[in-house]
Formats: structure tokens, C-alpha cells, sequence
């Protein structure tokens, strides 16, 4: 894996040019080297280990507390003690000034290690909105302390009835005192469900960033999101220095969630302002108001475009991890023989199963998968760079991208390295079913992240819906324009001609279905079939990215098919059949997707309720 990730950040997007802003000068090729070696090592030593331990030790409750094994206390002290957590910040906050592109990087070797373990990133996310959005005081008190690993941070969003949709977020914040020198003070109350990282002891604090909603003049909860605001939530009272005061907030765990997989996070009900503690004598939790009143859930958003790459990458490295599984156990799992022209060859031994053509279909479906997932998951995070350092039309042009790409590279790696993790435990066949082996735990790993941070529905919706028609569908037409470079580029080596041609075949079938979708202004027709759509434009997307990978970074010799393999050649020739793969097996599935978004064809969204 570290050799994909080194040869996409140094080979296909050149990353060490971005030590020529400012920003980034005095970093070099070396320096980002180093932070990846320094995660490699923390990983290999703090996280790996242990990633059956936590999910076998799962998170309980004594009554007075939610212990979690020593193993992950360690982790995130050694994370923190590398800087990890303020890598990207300025050097005045003890941080490194890392491009977002090396960040992310660095922590997808911590999410292949163990994700369950890495929650820490939740924190980074928090105290990163606060540095948007907070006050001064609120930066020093809440997100320096945060940066530092003194505390760990949440994201409460979601309630027990308002998951998908925010806008129906019931926890109200009663104005206290908007004098306040940590920001206006107010009182909430409501329940917050699913909230990860919401209680442990692994940090004397916890950070909570709150969803909710101020009343209007007559007491009532304004309807839609207008009406969702953000605070700022300790779970103990802290002073303006930023020390705890001995008083406890009025957040309490209402329970554990017993998960699936992810299990090393602790996942938690709490509810605000029940009364089970009395800050200043009264019930309600106190929190502080971050940004305007009402523009809680613009806040967040904020945010977003990282947390859904941070998804992505999560799914990535879980396939990665499977896929490195299942490569080392195909190598040496010996079972059947070869099939000659005079049938098997029943006097010879067994051989190793890697050398079934349909085990290597199942292993070049995961490379195909992972390492095409990982390249465009990278190529985001460098347009996030883009956006923070770059000139101003290339600032506007990434930030347009990203708006097209972000529900792609948050879902398609959720979908399809869950396949390459299924896969992973096929190609184990028995075994792969058992505890005995890794594989199965990376699939309940990963089988979250279709769910959390906007389902898979949602975001297809989102891409339909909203992202490739809004301005009247500018992202589109430069994701186009961007895929037409490669297609130009390919079109000039003979090997990729045919897959130049296919990947043009592709873009205009999606350019059309997206069309005949919203043929007929009807937004119940047109969104009917969204997830297929997101399926096509995923699998269209990924194409593009690997075609652009090879073509960048291949030259004709490398195409040939009689190069002679070594290591190098080995590594390219590797890239080259896990994108033929893709080309051949892959993209053709987008027919059959697109051609239901085109017809506009309503057997789903008609079947009456009753018919099930
Ligand atoms: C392990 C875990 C960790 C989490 N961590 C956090 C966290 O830290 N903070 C936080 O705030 N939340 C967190 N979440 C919550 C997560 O974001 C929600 O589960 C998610 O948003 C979906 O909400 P829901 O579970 O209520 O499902 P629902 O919204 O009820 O959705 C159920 C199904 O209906 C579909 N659906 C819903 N609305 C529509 C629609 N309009 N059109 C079509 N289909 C629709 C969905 O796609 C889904 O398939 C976490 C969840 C889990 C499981």
C-alpha cells in the first residue's frame, strides 16, 4: 500500500509543487516522507495490534463510567504525541503547516491500521470548525485544547428521529446570558443519538458540537434548517483560561450502542439538560453559541468536503487492508490444480489458489477497487489544498469540482471496497467466515460508511438532485472538460486508445442520461433512480481516474505487454491490468444503471406500499 500511496502523491500528483506556495515552504519531499514513515511506525506499533482487541473488548458501562481497553488510551496518546492532530495547523498552534493532501494521507495509514482506533480525526474535524467559525475565545479555549490532545471532540447532529433529515433536529437552546465571555450562553435540552466518541475516559474532556434549535418569541421550534443553530458543549465546565472547574455539564449517557463493527469507537445516546446534573444549580446543558443563530447546519457544511474525503478514505483503507488479507493468504493457501488441455493434472500437487484465473479476478476486482478508490480520494484532497492555496480560478475551479466529486468520493469506496472486502473473505472461502482471520472484521468495519455521514441515498440525491444541475450544470461541464484532457492525452498512446474511447463513451452516456432524467422538470421522476445514477457516475468517475493515473505516469515501454516484470515493471504492469480490469469488467455495468435513470423508469417508486 505504501508504494501506491508514494507513487500516486509523488508520480501522479506531483505534490512536493505545492512546496512552492508559501504556506507549504518549508516542506519538501523528505519532510513528507517523514510524516508518513512516522504514521507507519505509530501504526504499526499502537494501532495494528490491536484492532481484534477493541473490537472483541467492546466499550461498556460501570454505572460511573464507559471503560474502553488500555490499547486505545495509548493509541491516541502516541497520536497526539506526534502532532497529528494539528499536522495542518499553523505553526503559532504547534502545527506542522501540512498540505491537507499529506494529512489525509497519513491518517488513511492509521484507518488501515485500525479504524476503530482512529477516532481521534473526529476531534481534528471539531477543532477545524471551531477555527472556522468560533470565536477567538472559543479557539483558545476549546480548539487549542483540542490540537493539543488534552481533549477529544464529537459532532452531534443526529437525534433518535432525525437521522437523514436535520432539519426536523428537536434539541432546543434557551438563551441564558449573551454576555458570556466563551460566546452567548444557553440552556439545551433534547436527545443526540449515534454520537461517536459521545462518553469515555480517554481525555479529562469532551468537546461536543451541538445541533440545535433557538425558539422563536413564541416558544416554538422553528420548522426546516433555518432554524438550526451550533454550540459549543463541554461535558465539564471549563473557565475562559480553559480549566475544568469540578463542575459537570448536563450531558449524560443514556446508553451504548453494540455496533456491528467499528467497535473500538464508543457510539452513545446522550441527552442534554435532563436534570441528572445541575450546573449553576439548574438543569439544562450549557452551551456556547458558535457563528450566527441559524446558520448551525451552513457551519457544518462547512466542514463537510473533508469529513465525507475522510469517509471515503476510511472505506479505501478498510478494501486495502482486506485486499492485502487476501493477497498474502492466495499465495499460500494451496487447493486444486491447474487445468491444462488434457484436463486436470490429478499427479501434481495442489497449487497455490492465487494462481486460479478466478481468484485473480476476485484479487484485480480489489485492486481495482481500492487503489482507484485511494488515487481519486487523493486527487480531492489536493483540490481541498487547492482551495486553501491556491490562485484565485483555480481556488473556483476546485471548489466546483469538489462540489461534483464529493458525494462520489465519499460513496462509491463505501460501496465498492465493501465488495472488495466480501471478495477478501471469498477468496478465503471457509476461513474467511471464521474470527480466526482479519477479513471479516473489515467488512463489518466498513459496512458503516453507506450509512453515516449521509447515506447512500442521500448523497445520490445529492448528486442528481442538486450537484450536476446547479448552475446550470457548470460541475458537470468541468468535470467533463477535466475528463476529456485525459481522454485527449490517452487518445495519443496507442495501448489506452480503446480505453480512451470507451471512457468518451461513458461520459457522454452519463452527459445524456443526466438529461433525459430531468427531461421532464418532474423531480419524482427524475430522482427516482438516483443510486443507479450515483452507481454510473461513480464507476465513470473512477475510469477517468485511472486512465488519467496510467496515462500520466506510463510510458510507452511500460504499456508493452512483453515488458519484462522486476519489481518496477511488476509495480506498473499491476497498475495496467487492475485499470484493464476496470475498463473490462467494470464499466460496462453502466448501461444497465443508466438505462433506468434515462427511461425514467418508475417500478420502484410506484409499487404501492401494500405490494410488499
Ligand atoms: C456507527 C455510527 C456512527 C455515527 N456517528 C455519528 C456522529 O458522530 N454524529 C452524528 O451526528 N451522527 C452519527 N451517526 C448517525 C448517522 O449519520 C445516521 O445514522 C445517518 O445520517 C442516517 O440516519 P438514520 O440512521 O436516522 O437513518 P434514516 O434517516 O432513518 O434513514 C433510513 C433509510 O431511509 C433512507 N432515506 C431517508 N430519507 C430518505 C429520503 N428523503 N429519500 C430516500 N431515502 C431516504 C436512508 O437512505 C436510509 O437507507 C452515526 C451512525 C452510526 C451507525
Amino acid at each position: 500500500m505504501r508504494a501506491t500511496l508514494d507513487f500516486l502523491l509523488r508520480d501522479w500528483l506531483t505534490v512536493e509543487a505545492l512546496c512552492e506556495r508559501p504556506r507549504f515552504a518549508d516542506h519538501n519531499a523528505e519532510t513528507f516522507g517523514a510524516v508518513l514513515d512516522t504514521a507507519e511506525k505509530i501504526a504499526k506499533e499502537k494501532f495494528a495490534p490491536f484492532n481484534r482487541l477493541v473490537d472483541l473488548q467492546e466499550p461498556h458501562f460501570d454505572g460511573e463510567k464507559v471503560i474502553l481497553p488500555q490499547a486505545t488510551h495509548d493509541a491516541f496518546a502516541a497520536y497526539a504525541c506526534s502532532g497529528m492532530l494539528a499536522a495542518a495547523q499553523d505553526y503559532e498552534l504547534g502545527g506542522m503547516q501540512l498540505p491537507y493532501t499529506v494529512e489525509a494521507s497519513a491518517n488513511a495509514i492509521f484507518s488501515m491500521a485500525s479504524v476503530s482506533i482512529s477516532w481521534a480525526m473526529l476531534t481534528v474535524g471539531n477543532a477545524n470548525l471551531l477555527m472556522a467559525h468560533g470565536t477567538e475565545k472559543q479557539k483558545d479555549v476549546f480548539a487549542k485544547n483540542e490540537f493539543s490532545g488534552r481533549w477529544m471532540g464529537t459532532m452531534c447532529l443526529s437525534e433518535p428521529q432525525a437521522g437523514s433529515s436535520l432539519s426536523d433536529v428537536a434539541t432546543k437552546a434557551v438563551l441564558e446570558d449573551d454576555t458570556d465571555v466563551l460566546g452567548a450562553r444557553y440552556r439545551l435540552s433534547g436527545n443526540k443519538m449515534w454520537i461517536s466518541g459521545g462518553e469515555h475516559e480517554v481525555t479529562e474532556n469532551i468537546v461536543h458540537l451541538v445541533l440545535a434549535k433557538i425558539p422563536d418569541a413564541d416558544g416554538k421550534l422553528i420548522p426546516g434548517t433555518r432554524g438550526i443553530s451550533l454550540f459549543v458543549v463541554p461535558k465539564k465546565i471549563v473557565d475562559i483560561d480553559g480549566n475544568i472547574t469540578g463542575e459537570r455539564n448536563d450531558v449524560s449517557l443514556a446508553g451504548l450502542n453494540h455496533k456491528c463493527g467499528w467497535r473500538g469507537t464508543t457510539n452513545a445516546l446522550l441527552n442534554f439538560g435532563e436534570g441528572k446534573f445541575k450546573p449553576d444549580g439548574k438543569a439544562g446543558a450549557i452551551g456556547y453559541l458558535v457563528g450566527k443563530p441559524g446558520a448551525g447546519l451552513s457551519c457544518m457544511f462547512h466542514m463537510m468536503n473533508e469529513a465525507r474525503i475522510g469517509v471515503g478514505l476510511a472505506a479505501t483503507m478498510l478494501g486495502m487492508a482486506g485486499y492485502e488479507a487476501s493477497l498474502d493468504y492466495a499465495k499460500q493457501r494451496t487447493q486444486g490444480r491447474a487445468i491444462t488441455t488434457g484436463g486436470k493434472a490429478v499427479e501434481q500437487s495442489p497449487i497455490p489458489i492465487i494462481e486460479h484465473a478466478d481468484i485473480k479476478r476476485m484479487l484485480l476486482a480489489q485492486k481495482s477497487y481500492c487503489e482507484g478508490a485511494l488515487a481519486l480520494a487523493l486527487y480531492c484532497a489536493k483540490l481541498v489544498d487547492e482551495t486553501h492555496t491556491g490562485e484565485s480560478d483555480a481556488v473556483a475551479e476546485a471548489k466546483l469540482l469538489l462540489e461534483v466529486l464529493t458525494p462520489i468520493v465519499k460513496s462509491w469506496p463505501s460501496e465498492w471496497c465493501l465488495e472488495a472486502n466480501s471478495l477478501a473473505i471469498q477468496i478465503h472461502g471457509g476461513y474467511g467466515y471464521t474470527r480466526d482471520f482479519p477479513v471479516e472484521q473489515f467488512w463489518r468495519d466498513n459496512r458503516l460508511n453507506m450509512i453515516h455521514e449521509g447515506t447512500h441515498g442521500i448523497q445520490a440525491l445529492d448528486l442528481l438532485g442538486r450537484k450536476v444541475v446547479m448552475d446550470g450544470g457548470k460541475g458537470l461541464t468541468l468535470l467533463a472538460i477535466k475528463m476529456n484532457e485525459t481522454i485527449m492525452r490517452a487518445m495519443q498512446m496507442h495501448p489506452l486508445v480503446d480505453h480512451a474511447q470507451a471512457l468518451a463513451k461513458a461520459l457522454q452516456r452519463v452527459v445524456q442520461a443526466t438529461k433525459a432524467a430531468w427531461s421532464t422538470g418532474n423531480p419524482t421522476e427524475a430522482l427516482a433512480n438516483a443510486t443507479p445514477y450515483l452507481q454510473a457516475f461513480g464507476h465513470t468517475v473512477l475510469a477517468w481516474i485511472w486512465l488519467d493515473v496510467v496515462s500520466a505516469t506510463a510510458t510507452e515501454t511500460h504499456l508493452q505487454p512483453s515488458v519484462p516484470l522486476g519489481a518496477e515493471g511488476a509495480f506498473r504492469a499491476g497498475k495496467l491490468a487492475a485499470m484493464r480490469y476496470f475498463f473490462h469488467y467494470e464499466l460496462p455495468k453502466i448501461d444497465a444503471w443508466l438505462a433506468v435513470v434515462s427511461s425514467r423508469d418508475l417500478t420502484c417508486a410506484n409499487v404501492a406500499v401494500d405490494c410488499f
